[in-house]
């Protein structure tokens, strides 16, 4: 297949061409169709088509052409219609779509789709769009020419005609100084002053397509922080990589690498090269693009889940007409076009949001380096807490390793601390030591925040007299009870129904709760602290966008003082205020059977750190355990979480786990587990012939069972992603073929970062 746009050749002699389509389409080839020769110039590589498929059309993408079939013409149906002049994958996207492919292990057609807004997936024309303007002169193309080019005596009879019209008049005068855009001549002026105004013939629209890259000029450029000694550095060695480089920014939380991103934006952006940065979904909060536009003026393109689908067009068509500076994005943003790309930023590159769970199952990060590598332009991976896979490259030189040791102003780091639990009976599921801790901070005026694993009241509900738990059947698993909603629901499969507090099976009403949740947390330390508001932040208590921010908002103007939340809490939230820190249920990390459980744990504790003692005040930070004496918890405690990284790091590779070793997950799932089994054993065997894989499986997933369907993983490994990769290509083949594969849910899993 040809990787550039260039022309499909027409075949010779005949007045029939045929074109090669990607068709997102359970069947994993390219489609002929065909379409009369003569038209072959119009039709691109990376172009959109409109074909019939069954009983439908689809949109596909052009990825070829044939001269010839070797199989009945008559059998080609003929595109509807060709939709895009110039391609919508140009050549950059359309690498970047097969590399996709390739390393992911998924169909094309399905990797076009996946890389697509849906009104580009749909078919929406995509061209750039021009603004409209008014102006008193004829026949412009958009030069701003005021006065039309008439002598002052016509002026003046103009201005004569127009005496009976104060408003039309005062437009035309507008319009003799400059043109106006015609949104904002129709927000002042009625639109029947501006009709009239052009049928007098002295008012005309013209439409304009704006210039590439004109937002250079829209730059206002903020004052900066003058950089300390260490960011200086980082800011250089950024500064100085001009082609493909990767960076990572291993900076402690509040070390300012913020501060350093925009100051290396700024030169890029001054070169006129767009930057593309990625951030956690939950991670694009006012704040961050406060500090971009503060920072840039409105260069600034914003891409979350929450924009509508013309919101996202205009976003997509900005990027790849070059109207857009700067676009902050979440883990989707990776695949827009971008017309002149200069660098790529991964904000918290650690973050478990970046890898895609289900479809197209690619992880932004790295998706991000080989686009950097494409691109042939610097990659920028910022953390306080790098994964394993980035420590690893940066500490093996593939990366280059910048580091931020200190705070920047005038904070310092917090001081880590295990309560253990042995030695003291739990008061409202925390240590009496600690409760005088937080009514002391509460006391001095400060914010204090308590970290809990489980959302809803209590994560499981037991029978008292015949110890029957309450469970959904669909997923083999214990109901949360939300006292908020007054209902019990699985958090595995969302079904939930209203709370009774009497036994399914004995009907007893002695009931009791297990566990502790966010609610009962919330409502245990307000009854213990009730001169002070306690707010929740966990996913029940921020749906929808607005609803985070306006918490966040209350937290920073001091309407509450206890902070209850999940890991929403711990992703790079500026609370000044918070000096105490108090993480409730650590042990359940430390024996999972996931092995990057560990690793989790030690981001989440020292992000969680990192919101306190952010300002002038000092923070402290509590970890409570049964264990205090583990050596994985000693090491994070007292040596931080970059010692402790290291530590871990050197036991992957010991234990030959990765990133040391590649893996690549087969996950199947079905109501019935024998022929889950069946198909899984089949791969088995094929996996079996290849020497250079070891493979794991099938084993049960983390979450057994989920609506009604059990869930297992074969994991291969191998020491290079080249062998794992060709192995599961062939796997991917045979079972494409197998009778059960329509039956089954079935995917496959490049380096899976976690196994529920
Ligand atoms: P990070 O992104 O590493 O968590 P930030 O960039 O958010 O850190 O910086 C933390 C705080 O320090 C912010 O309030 C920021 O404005 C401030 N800051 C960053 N760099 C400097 C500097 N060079 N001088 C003074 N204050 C700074
Ligand atoms: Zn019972
Ligand atoms: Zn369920």
């Amino acid at each position: 297949m040809p990787t550039d746009n260039t022309l499909i050749q027409a075949p010779a002699q005949t007045d029939q061409a045929y074109i090669q389509v990607a068709l997102s389409v359970p069947v994993h080839r390219m489609f002929d169709y065909s379409i009369a020769a003569s038209d072959l110039p119009k039709y691109h590589i990376g172009c959109r088509v409109r074909v019939p498929f069954g009983a439908k059309t689809k949109i596909g993408i052009i990825v070829g052409a044939t001269r010839s079939i070797d199989y009945d013409a008559k059998k080609v149906k003929a595109v509807d219609a060709l939709i895009d002049d110039a391609p919508i994958f140009d050549e950059h996207r359309l690498a970047l779509a097969q590399w996709l492919s390739r390393f992911y292990i998924y169909p094309l057609g399905d990797v076009f789709a996946a890389m697509n807004p849906k009104l580009i997936r749909t078919g929406t024309i995509a061209t750039q769009d021009s603004i409209a303007f008014l102006s008193a002169s004829r026949g412009q193309e958009g030069q701003n020419a005021g006065k039309p080019e008439s002598t002052q005596a016509e002026y003046s009879l103009a201005l004569d005609s127009l005496q009976r019209s104060k408003k039309q008049t005062a437009l035309y005068e507008q319009l003799c100084n400059g043109d106006l855009l015609l949104d904002e001549a129709k927000k002042a002026f009625s639109s029947a002053v501006i009709k009239g105004l052009i049928e007098k013939e002295l008012a005309y629209t013209f439409e304009h397509i704006p210039e590439a890259g004109k937002w250079k000029n829209a730059i206002s450029f903020g004052t900066k922080k003058r950089a300390n000694p260490e960011q200086s550095i980082a800011i250089a060695s950024i500064n100085q990589a001009q082609s493909y480089s990767s960076f990572l920014l291993e900076g402690v939380t509040g070390s300012g690498k913020t501060e350093v991103y925009l100051q290396v934006i700024e030169e890029v952006v001054q070169r006129g090269k767009q930057v593309l940065i990625l951030v956690p979904e939950i991670g694009l909060t006012p704040q961050t693009l406060k500090r971009f536009e503060q920072r840039f003026g409105d260069i600034v393109s914003v891409w979350h889940s929450s924009l509508t689908d013309n919101e996202r067009l205009k976003v997509f068509k900005d990027a790849k007409y070059h109207q857009t500076g700067i676009i902050i994005g979440t883990r989707s943003a990776v695949f827009l076009p971008l017309a002149e790309p200069g660098m790529i930023i991964v904000d918290e590159e650690h973050d478990e949001s970046f890898k895609q769970q289900d479809g197209l199952r690619y992880h932004a990060r790295d998706v991000a380096a080989y686009r950097a590598w494409q691109h042939n332009i610097p990659l920028v991976l910022g953390t306080a807490t790098p994964s394993l896979e980035s420590l690893h490259n940066a500490l093996s030189n593939k990366y280059r390793h910048l580091t931020l040791q200190q705070r920047a102003g005038n904070a310092s780091m917090p001081t880590q601390h295990l309560v253990d639990l042995t030695s003291q009976p739990l008061e409202s599921g925390i240590a009496p030591s600690m409760l005088s801790r937080i009514e002391h901070q509460l006391e001095a005026g400060n914010q204090v925040l308590i970290y809990v694993n489980r959302r809803g009241y209590a994560p499981a509900l037991i029978c008292q007299q015949c110890g029957h738990v309450e469970s959904c059947d669909d997923c083999n698993n214990p109901y949360t009870l939300h006292l908020s909603a007054n209902n019990l629901q699985c958090h595995r499969c969302g079904q939930f129904h209203p709370y009774v507090p009497k036994c399914k099976e004995c009907h007893s009403q002695n009931v009791t709760t297990q566990g502790l949740g966010t609610e009962q947390i919330q409502s245990l330390l307000s009854s213990r602290f009730p001169d002070y508001s306690c707010v929740r932040i966990d996913s029940d208590s921020t749906r929808g966008k607005r609803k985070l921010n306006e918490l966040l908002d209350e937290i920073n103007q001091n309407k509450h003082q206890i902070l209850v939340g999940t890991q929403i809490l711990s992703k790079g939230h500026h609370f000044p205020n918070v000096t105490l820190a108090l993480i409730l249920n650590v042990d359940s990390f430390l024996f999972s059977a996931d092995y990057r459980a560990p690793e989790k744990l030690a981001q989440l504790v020292t992000q969680l750190s990192g919101r306190a003692g952010r300002a002038e005040k000092p923070g402290e930070v509590w970890l409570q355990s049964y264990q205090v004496g583990h050596p994985l918890l000693q090491d994070l405690v007292n040596n931080g979480y970059s010692h402790f990284a290291r530590s871990l790091l050197q036991e992957r590779i010991a234990a030959g786990l990765p990133p040391i070793e590649w893996q690549i997950a087969l996950r199947v799932e079905h109501e019935q587990q024998n022929l889950i089994f069946e198909f899984m054993q089949y791969a088995n065997q094929l996996l079996e012939q290849f020497q250079q894989i070891k493979f794991i499986g099938p084993f049960p997933a983390g979450v057994e069972k989920k609506q009604g369907r059990y869930r297992f993983i074969t994991i291969a490994q191998s020491t290079r992603s080249k062998y794992a990769n060709e192995a599961m290509w062939q796997v991917h083949e045979a079972l494409s073929k197998h009778a059960l594969q329509a039956k089954l849910r079935w995917a496959i899993d490049v380096m899976p970062s976690d196994f529920s």
